[in-house]
C-alpha cells in the first residue's frame, strides 16, 4: 500500500518516520529542505509538488489548522480518485472536517479526523493517543495504519468527533498549566523551594500532567523547550470555545482561559512555546521564574 504524509512538522516528522518503516511513504512539506532531510533518515520519498500525493491509496495530512487542510484538499481534489483514504491528524474544527469530508466523499474518498495526543516525545516514541472521528468502515480501514505511531487509538464518533474531543482535551491542558502556574509563582514568592513544592504537589491531589511533567523541568531546571506553539493551543481552546457557544452552553472557565491565551499569544508572538504562557502569567503580577 502506497501512502503520503503532508506535512513533516513537530508532530507529522516523527509520525511520517514510523509509517515508512512498514510502507511506502511519499512526503511533502511547504518548506522542501526538511521532506529530503525526512527522505534520507527514513527512506520517504520526497515530492516537490503537494500533488504528487495523490497518487497514494491512503493520504496523511498533519498541519497546523484546518483552513491549511482545505487549501490542500482544494489543490489534490482534481487528482484523487475513490476508494482513497484521507486521514487527519491536524488538531482541527469540527464543522471543518464535516465540510471536507463531504467535500471528499463527492470524490469517493472516505474521510477520518484522527488528532493525536502525547506530545513530541509521544511522537518520537510511537506511544500517541489517537482520537478518531469517522465511519465505522473508514476507521477499520485506518486503525493498522494509526497503530504505527499510537498505543491508544479510540474511534469517538462520526467525522468531527475527534477534532470535538482533541479540543476539549486541550482546554483541560491548558487550564491545568495556567492554574499549577498561579500556585507556583504564590509559592515561590513565599520562599518555597519550587522542587520540593513539586515533590510534594505531584504526590497530592492537585497533580496533573502539567505539574508532573511540563512544569519541573522549566520552572526547577530553566529549561524552556519549543515543543508545541502556544499559538495552536490557543488555536485548540478557541475551536472548544466557539464549539461550545454554538450550542449555547455557558462554560466561563473555558472562555476565560481562551482569552488568557489569545493575551499571551499576542505578547509572546506566533512562535513562542506553549508553557511559555507562564511568564505572561508570572509578569501579569510583575514576577519572573
Ligand atoms: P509545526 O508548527 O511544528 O509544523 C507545522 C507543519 O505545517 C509544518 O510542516 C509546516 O511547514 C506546515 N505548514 C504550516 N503552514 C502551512 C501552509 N500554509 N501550507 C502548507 N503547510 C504548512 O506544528 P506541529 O507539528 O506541532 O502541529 C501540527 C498539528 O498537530 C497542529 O494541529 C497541532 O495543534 C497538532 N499537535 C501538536 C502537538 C505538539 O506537541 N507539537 C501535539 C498534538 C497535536 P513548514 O515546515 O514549511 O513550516
Amino acid at each position: 500500500m502506497k501512502t503520503a504524509f503532508i506535512g513533516l512538522g513537530a508532530m507529522g516528522y516523527p509520525m511520517a518516520g514510523h509509517l515508512a518503516k512498514t510502507h511506502e511513504v511519499i512526503v511533502w512539506n511547504r518548506t522542501g529542505d526538511v521532506a529530503a532531510r525526512h527522505a534520507a533518515e527514513h527512506g520517504t520519498k520526497p515530492v516537490g509538488e503537494v500533488k504528487a500525493c495523490a497518487e497514494a491509496d491512503v493520504i496523511f495530512s498533519c498541519l497546523p489548522t484546518s483552513r491549511e487542510i482545505d487549501t490542500i484538499v482544494e489543490t489534490l481534489a482534481g487528482d484523487l480518485r475513490a476508494g482513497q483514504l484521507w486521514i487527519d491528524n491536524t488538531s482541527g474544527d469540527p464543522e471543518s472536517a464535516r465540510a471536507t469530508a463531504c467535500r471528499l466523499a463527492g470524490l469517493g474518498v472516505e474521510y477520518v479526523d484522527a488528532p493525536v495526543t502525547g506530545g513530541t516525545n509521544g511522537a518520537a516514541a510511537a506511544t500517541l493517543t489517537v482520537m478518531a472521528g469517522g465511519s465505522a468502515e473508514g476507521f477499520a480501514r485506518a486503525l493498522p495504519l494509526l497503530e504505527l505511531f499510537g498505543t491508544k487509538i479510540v474511534h469517538v464518533g462520526a467525522v468531527g468527533s475527534g477534532h470535538a474531543i482533541k479540543a476539549m482535551n486541550n482546554v483541560m491542558l491548558a487550564a491545568n498549566i495556567w492554574v499549577a502556574g498561579e500556585c507556583l509563582m504564590a509559592l515561590k514568592k513565599m520562599g518555597m523551594d519550587l522542587a520540593v513544592a513539586f515533590e510534594v504537589l505531584n504526590a497530592g491531589s492537585g497533580r496533573s500532567f502539567a505539574s508532573e511533567s511540563l512544569l519541573p523541568p522549566r520552572l526547577v531546571d530553566g529549561k524552556w523547550p519549543l515543543a508545541f506553539k502556544l499559538a495552536l493551543l490557543d488555536k485548540d481552546v478557541r475551536i472548544a470555545a466557539a464549539t461550545t457557544h454554538e450550542q449555547h452552553l455557558a462554560t466561563p472557565v473555558m472562555d476565560l482561559v481562551s482569552n488568557l491565551y489569545t493575551a499571551a499569544r499576542r505578547d509572546l508572538g506566533e512562535s513562542a512555546d506553549y508553557i511559555e504562557v507562564l511568564k505572561y502569567m508570572a509578569g501579569m503580577s510583575g514576577e519572573g521564574w
